[in-house]
C-alpha cells in the first residue's frame, strides 16, 4: 500500500526519490539547528543559509550572469502572468509583442491585456495548437517593450528546442513546466519564471530571474507585494517566504548538481527518455498520433491520441492499475499527456512504454 506509483502528472509532479528521503530524515530536526525547516524564522540564519545557498546553486546550474537578480515569490505563474506585464509594461510607450503557442501563453495574453497595449506576433490557433512558428515566422520586433513566449506549453505539449532571437526587446520566458531541463541561453532573456512544482521542486514557490536594468520600470505606484523591486531590495525576505518550498528546491538543484552532474547531462537525459516514447509513437502505424509535430515536439509533455475516446479510457485506467498514474490528457487536448520531467526515471519512462506496446497488442 506504501508502494509509489510512477507519476505521469503535469504538476504537482515527481520528485527525486533522494531528495524526498532526504526531506524525510531531516524533517524533525534540520542536523546543526535543533528544529524543523518548517519552524524556522525566515531571518533565521539557517534559513537565510538555505535560501543564499538555493540562489547560488541555481546561479551555478543555469550560469545565470551576474546582472540578473532571483527572486523567490508566491502566487504560482499565473500571478507572474500580471505581474510581469505590471513591472514591465506600464509606463512603457512600446507594446510588448506575445508568441502565443498555446493555453498559457494565451492565458498570459489575456491577463497582460489588462495592463498595456500588446500585440500578438503569430498564434497557432489555425492548427490547434500543434506546432511553433520559426524565427522568421514569428514576426518579432526588436523594439517592442518585452517580448513574451512560453518555452514549454504543459497542455498541448510543445517546446522550443532554443530560445528566439529578440534582438534588442528583452525576452521573456514563461519557463514553467520545462525549467532546468537544459541549459538556458541568456543573450536576450530579459526575465525567466518558473513556478517550481513541476520541475524544480514542491507547489508554494516561483522563481524569478530579471536583469538588473528592467528594474528602472517598475513604478512606486505599484502595491509593495507585486513591485519586484522590492523582492530584488529585500532579497526575497520582503514578506515571509515559502520557507519550506525554497529548501525543498534547494534540494533539487543540489540533485542536479551532484546526481545527475549538470544541465547538459539532464538535457541528454531528458532527451533520452522522450525519445523512448515518440519513436515508439512513430512506430505504431497510427495506433498511438502524437499531438505535437515532430519538429517541436516537448521533451517534458508527451501528448498523444488513441484509435477513440473509449479506448484512452481504457488506457488510462489500466495504466492506473499496473503503477503509472496521471496519464490522462487536459480536458482542451483530451487523449493522454505523459508527463516526464527531470525526475521522472528512465525505468518508469521504459515502463509506460511496456505498457503502450502491450495495450496495442491487446486492443489493436
Ligand atoms: N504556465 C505554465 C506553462 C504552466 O504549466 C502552468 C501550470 N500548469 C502555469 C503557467 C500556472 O502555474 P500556477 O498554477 O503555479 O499559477
Amino acid at each position: 500500500a506504501n508502494q509509489r506509483v510512477f507519476n505521469f502528472s503535469p504538476g504537482p509532479a515527481v520528485l527525486p526519490l533522494p531528495v524526498l528521503e532526504q526531506v524525510q530524515r531531516d524533517l524533525v530536526s534540520l542536523p546543526g539547528y535543533g528544529m524543523s525547516i518548517l519552524e524556522m524564522s525566515h531571518r533565521a540564519q539557517g534559513f537565510l543559509d538555505i535560501l543564499a545557498g538555493a540562489k547560488q546553486m541555481l546561479r551555478e546550474l543555469l550560469a545565470i550572469p551576474e546582472n540578473y537578480h532571483i527572486i523567490f515569490l508566491q502566487g504560482g505563474s499565473r500571478l507572474q502572468f500580471s505581474m510581469v506585464p505590471m513591472n514591465l509594461l506600464r509606463g512603457q510607450s512600446a507594446a510588448a509583442d506575445y508568441v502565443i503557442t498555446g493555453s498559457w501563453s494565451k492565458m498570459a495574453l489575456d491577463e497582460a491585456k489588462r495592463e498595456g497595449q500588446v500585440k500578438v506576433t503569430w498564434d497557432g490557433k489555425a492548427t490547434n495548437y500543434d506546432r511553433l512558428p520559426t524565427q522568421a515566422e514569428a514576426g518579432l520586433n526588436p523594439d517592442a517593450a518585452f517580448t513574451y513566449l512560453c518555452s514549454n506549453e504543459t497542455i498541448q505539449g510543445v517546446q522550443f528546442a532554443e530560445e528566439l532571437d529578440t534582438g534588442a526587446s528583452p525576452l521573456v520566458i514563461d519557463a514553467s513546466s520545462d525549467f532546468l531541463h537544459r541549459p538556458l541561453n541568456f543573450k536576450n532573456i530579459g526575465l525567466v519564471y518558473a513556478c517550481a512544482q513541476k520541475n524544480a521542486g514542491p507547489a508554494g514557490v516561483t522563481a524569478v530571474i530579471i536583469r538588473d536594468d528592467l528594474l528602472a520600470r517598475s513604478q512606486d505606484s505599484l502595491p509593495g507585494y507585486l513591485n519586484f523591486k522590492n523582492h530584488v531590495k529585500e532579497d526575497s525576505l520582503y514578506n515571509t517566504p515559502p520557507t519550506f518550498a525554497i529548501y525543498l528546491m534547494g534540494l533539487v538543484l543540489r540533485w542536479l548538481k551532484d546526481d545527475v552532474g549538470g544541465l547538459k547531462a539532464m538535457h541528454q537525459r531528458n532527451k533520452d527518455k522522450a525519445k523512448l516514447i515518440y519513436d515508439l509513437i512513430d512506430g505504431s502505424g497510427g495506433y498511438f498520433k502524437g499531438h505535437a509535430q515532430t519538429a517541436n515536439r516537448s521533451l517534458m509533455n508527451v501528448t498523444f491520441r488513441l484509435p477513440n475516446e473509449a479506448l484512452e479510457k481504457k488506457f488510462c485506467k489500466e495504466g492506473e492499475d499496473r503503477g503509472l498514474d496521471g496519464l490522462k490528457g487536459h480536458r482542451s487536448v483530451g487523449g493522454i499527456r505523459a508527463s516526464i520531467y527531470n525526475a521522472m526515471p528512465v525505468a518508469g519512462v521504459e515502463a509506460l512504454a511496456d505498457f503502450m506496446r502491450e495495450f496495442k497488442k491487446n486492443n489493436g
